[in-house]
């Protein structure tokens, strides 16, 4: 995650007004100073304000709505959770973020005496009806499952005192909206709610409207920073010729953990399959999958037996690998701001990482989309024996970044987290350099992005 300052005004985890039992389990998870986010978030959520924060993830934004949810909910001890009631709901866009918010809770509440559970579509919905049959203190739910359980009683939320919604940008994304908006229609007037979002764009300044009352307001990464810590390059090469120059670089990098991005499941399927056969252990994440085989496949990737993973946006949204050293962009992204997110994954915590693209002459208005959002030219590598027959064109000046965004892409299909399809669209980039690539010219520019293909 992003470096905390260590000046005389970095506060301690024991100035936050945290627990004992709180503060053994940060303790044991290693951390010496709250990030920024946990030092202005913690203090504010134990208050009982409201707050709406601009986190992407990598800033510690878990532990910082986290640590104060639970501390509200330990210091309320007189409060008995009612037959399929819950005091807390978070809500997450994706199934693999939901599962690793849960498992956050469960990590940071050890010592207390709380329940918690987590709830996502594309597995049996009795056994979670039955989780919840007993109440919990804290609800993880991606919203597509939530609503099916409301529908069915299974869960009520009379006893219900903190919202949060975490990755709120993402959520309205791949159209959750109506949902948020249904569950957030039948919950108690009076409650706590928080609002993480990578970014504050206009919708979700709307949502929000409805939803905190006089929040304060906490951005610890300004929009897209992310993009300067790591080292980003592309190589220019056909379409046709992008699967043998990932092989290339990842033999002739002797690459170990490699995390692939592409726009489509079927693409992703097709390049695992490809990289099996070039003798590399490749395995595809994606919405078509099983919750089963996807965890089955990030923990292979995680404990070094699986080298390369190959993934759609949506699937890798929220996966938090430390130590991550190289992400590919095999296609660029429709939306810039994916790019983003795509290369947030690597350089975490102090460490180097770098992003490479690979960029065919058609994605020329992508990759100029990219460079206006982060700001700065990806710096174009030459791969021996891959030098495009469709040469890619030069990039556009970059103008300033208070020069209009490009536009969101207009509705079209993406999986969603519940094995659903719902509406979005998106998009990619990068700068240094594997042994044998060299440099060659560039330039930038700025457009609109296109809506894109489910991914
Ligand atoms: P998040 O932004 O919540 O996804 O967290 C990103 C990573 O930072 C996770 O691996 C956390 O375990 C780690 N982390 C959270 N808070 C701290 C902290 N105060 N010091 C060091 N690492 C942290």
């Amino acid at each position: 995650m992003s470096a905390t300052p260590t000046n005389s005004t970095t506060p301690n985890f024991t100035d936050l007004g945290l627990s004992e039992a709180l503060l053994k389990a940060v303790r044991d998870k290693g951390y010496e100073t709250p990030s920024p986010i946990q030092a202005q978030a913690i203090p504010a959520v134990i208050s009982g304000k409201d707050v709406m924060a601009a986190a992407q993830t990598g800033t510690g934004k878990t532990a910082g709505f986290t640590l104060p949810l639970l501390q509200r909910l330990s210091s309320n001890k007189g409060v008995k959770v009612g037959t399929n009631n819950v005091r807390a709901l978070v809500l997450t866009p994706t199934r693999e973020l939901a599962a690793q918010v849960s498992d956050s809770i469960a990590d940071y509440g050890k010592y207390l005496n709380l329940h918690s559970t987590v709830v996502f579509g594309g597995v049996k919905i009795n056994p979670q009806m039955m989780r919840l049959r007993q109440g919990v203190d804290v609800l993880v739910a991606t919203p597509g499952r939530l609503m099916d359980l409301y529908n069915q009683n299974a869960v009520k939320f009379s006893q219900l005192e903190v919202l949060i919604l975490d990755e709120a940008d993402r959520m309205l994304d791949m159209g959750f909206i109506r949902d948020i908006k249904k569950i957030i229609s039948v919950l108690p007037v009076k409650r706590q709610n928080l609002l993480f979002s990578a970014t504050f764009s206009a919708d979700i300044r709307a949502l929000a409207k409805g939803l905190v009352n006089n929040p304060l307001e906490i951005s610890v990464n300004p929009e897209n920073s992310t993009a300067e810590k790591v080292t980003q390059w592309l190589v220019a090469v056909d379409k046709k010729r992008k699967p043998a120059a990932l092989t290339y670089l990842i033999k002739e990098n002797s690459w170990r953990q490699v995390l692939v991005f592409t726009k489509t499941k079927h693409g992703a399927n097709k390049l695992t399959k490809y990289l099996e056969a070039e003798g590399l252990t490749a395995a595809a994440i994606h919405g078509n999958k099983s919750q089963g085989a996807r965890t089955k496949a990030l923990a292979a990737f995680k404990e070094g037996r699986v080298q390369i993973l190959v993934a759609t946006d949506i699937a890798a949204r929220g996966i938090d690998i430390d130590l991550l050293p190289n992400v590919v962009n095999f296609d660029l992204p429709n939306v810039p701001e994916d790019y983003v997110h795509r290369i947030g994954r690597t350089a975490r915590a102090g460490n180097t990482g770098q992003a490479v693209s690979l960029v065919c002459a058609d994605e020329l208005k992508l990759l100029c989309d990219i460079e206006h959002v982060i700001q700065q030219h990806i710096e174009r590598k030459a791969l021996d024996n891959f030098s495009p027959v469709n040469a890619l064109g030069e990039s556009r000046e970059i103008r300033s970044s208070k020069a209009k965004k490009p536009k969101k892409p207009k509705v079209n299909k993406v999986e969603h987290a519940d094995g659903q399809h719902l509406s979005k669209g998106h998009q990619a980039q990068s700068k240094k350099s594997p042994a044998n690539a060299k440099p060659t010219g560039n330039g930038g520019r700025r457009r609109r992005a296109k809506p894109q293909a489910n991914r």
